[in-house]
């Protein structure tokens, strides 16, 4: 590395954007390194990206906080909220003279981020390794080198010594995080074990501050109390034991009058497949990882998916095993989300009422009589919910208010009373008997057989960069110029960019962080370059999940170097993701 940067920032000063390129190598900042991977060509681009790496023995982190990898995600996790925060604190309010320097958003999932990285301490050589932005300050158009100097020389290494030095951490709060990680994550890895699909801990806050924030309700928020039919009692990491609902396998409906709080307890469990950082209310609220949420999402395109155990017989003729739209129904969507979770083996199904396609959930009595089963293309959800989980083992929830259909097939019925929730089981029982179900309604004995989803080669994007192997230059040749050939992108949470298609992600609950969007968008990518007319897409997903768990979220990256913002996503949301791709 290079020691002069207080020389070349001076040097620089005043001449023009352009020249801080000069800045792009391996710089020495005391017992740091800063490494400027991309520096920004102008003060409108996008800020420059830098990564400064500490060793491990002057950061300081006791070897056994960081010992296993789950510990070492959550560490990262934290590392990287605090180095955001300290950065606002300390850092210039990010005018283009002054600069500025930023991290990756976070919000309430502790996830595997490729913001910071924590090593195994026993490896050799062990660095924390920080990435970050840095928009570099200019006058008009002009190097600001003395603000430069300023903000690299020292609100940097500022920054650096209050996030990544174990001294300066608030260590409790650190292995509070790490806790919540290791706590929920244990819960997790007990619920087979009991025959539990999902877990709510005694006292869990719910609701969430509104519909478009995440952080828990502030005010009036009626804490969890488990009913005492379902109270069981799982293990922490440090032995001791928590109380609460355990949900089994099975179907689950979840009934109660409207604004009871159904919704809120289904999203809970849908996000219970991640942890929740402490202070959010549901660090202890957990479901099996693959727990997939289920929903309806007319207009969107279906490509290739056998979606026969909910629609045959359409008055088109189409193969309903080979189904393929540019723009499907309420109910195809559905049917078509609901086969390709149970594809990706998704061990539970989430569904509430509230994005459901009604007419793919039930057919009630009167509907039953007025168009025959011949002629009905659709065999609802209710008919095949039963078989799904006594012949393929997925389990099911869901929440509904306004139809009683499912009772006849729920395992397990819990209403919502006030924010109460309640076994009302016994009770749905006598519901049944006296309002018994419509003499042609038969839950079918079998889900039927699924068609092997594979994905064909030579995709749209994948020709425009055939020839590209994934040799040693590959990520960074030429051979990504020009539009068709720009490598695939998140945008926000919601979009994905791949080739010249921009890929609607918007109705996967679980795709909860842009970062998530971003990794998903370069393993769908992965996931068309391997695509060979053979390998069914579950194994194409796992072999590119397989080789990010080996060589980390880096074997993602476009770039030597900073790989962007990346967090790790669930194998069943790439599928997902790879579904909705328009072929
Ligand atoms: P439902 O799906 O039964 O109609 P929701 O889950 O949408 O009801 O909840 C209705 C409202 O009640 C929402 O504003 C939600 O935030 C709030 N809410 C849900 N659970 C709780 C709770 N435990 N304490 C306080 N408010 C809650
Ligand atoms: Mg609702």
């Amino acid at each position: 590395p290079r020691t002069d940067l207080s020389q070349t920032l001076r040097r620089l000063d005043g001449n023009s954007y352009g020249a801080y390129k000069q800045l792009k190598g391996s710089w020495r900042i005391g017992d740091a390194q800063l490494l400027l991977d991309r520096v920004q060509s102008d003060p409108y681009a996008p800020p420059s990206l830098a990564r400064v790496r500490l060793p491990l023995a002057t950061a300081g982190f006791p070897q056994a906080l960081i010992a296993t990898k789950d510990r070492r995600v959550a560490a990262g996790d934290f590392l990287t909220r605090q180095f955001s925060r300290v950065a606002r604190d300390l850092g210039p309010r990010g005018g283009k003279d002054t600069g500025g320097i930023s991290i990756q958003r976070t919000g309430q999932e502790i996830l595997e981020r490729s913001s910071v990285l924590v090593p195994d301490p026993s490896a050799p050589d062990a660095h924390v390794e920080v990435r970050c932005e840095i928009a570099l300050p200019a006058a008009g158009r002009r190097i600001k080198g003395h603000a430069a100097q300023r903000l690299l020389m020292e609100v940097l290494p500022g920054v650096v010594d209050r996030a990544l030095r174990y001294a300066n951490l608030d260590a409790r709060a650190l292995e509070a995080h790490v806790t919540a990680h290791l706590d929920a994550q244990h819960l997790r890895e007990q619920l087979p074990q009991r025959g539990l699909v999902a877990f709510v801990a005694d006292g869990a806050v719910l609701p969430r501050a509104s519909g478009h924030r995440e952080e828990p309700l502030a005010h009036g928020a009626v804490p969890f109390v488990t009913p005492p039919e379902l109270r069981v009692e799982l293990e922490l990491e440090d032995g001791s034991r928590v109380s609460g609902m355990g949900i089994p396998e099975g179907v689950t409906v979840i009934v109660g009058g409207g604004y009871h709080g159904k919704s809120t307890l289904l999203q809970a469990l849908e996000r219970g497949v991640y942890s929740h950082v402490p202070g959010d209310g549901r660090e202890r609220v957990v479901a099996l990882p693959s727990a997939m949420s289920v929903r309806a999402e007319d207009g969107r395109s279906v490509s290739h998916t056998d979606v026969s155990p909910f629609i045959t017989n359409l008055p088109t003729g189409a193969d309903t095993r080979d189904f393929s739209t540019s723009n499907a129904s309420g109910s195809t969507s559905q049917a078509a989300a609901t086969v390709e979770a149970v594809e990706a083996e998704a061990a539970v199904l989430l569904l509430d009422e509230d994005t459901c396609a009604t007419n793919l959930m039930v057919r009630d009595e009167r509907m039953r009589a007025m168009v025959p089963g011949e002629r009905e293309p659709i065999t609802p959800f209710v008919d095949r919910v039963g078989a799904l989980h006594t012949e393929r083992g997925v389990s099911s929830i869901l929440v509904t208010g306004g139809s009683g259909a499912f009772l006849d097939v729920a395992d397990l019925v819990i209403a919502m009373d006030a924010y109460r929730a309640l076994d009302v089981t016994d009770r749905a029982r006598e519901v049944v008997r006296e309002f018994p179900r419509p003499g042609d309604m038969r839950p079918a004995e079998s889900f039927g057989e699924l068609r092997v989803h594979v994905p064909t080669g030579g995709s749209v994007n994948d020709a425009a960069r055939s020839g590209s192997g994934r040799g040693p230059d590959s990520t960074h040749g030429s051979d990504r110029r020009g539009d068709r050939e720009k490598p695939a992108r998140g945008r926000g949470l919601d979009t994905i960019q791949l080739g010249r298609e921009d890929v609607d992600v918007s109705a996967l609950a679980q795709l909860v962080d842009p970062s998530q969007t971003e990794a998903v968008a370069r393993l769908l990518e992965e996931v068309q370059r391997a695509a060979d007319g053979q390998t069914p897409l579950t194994r194409l997903v796992d072999d590119a999940l397989d080789r990010v768990a080996r060589d980390g979220l880096d074997a993602l990256a476009h770039h030597r170097g900073h790989p962007g913002h990346l967090a790790l996503p669930r194998a069943q949301d790439v599928a997902a993701a790879y579904h909705r791709v328009r072929r």
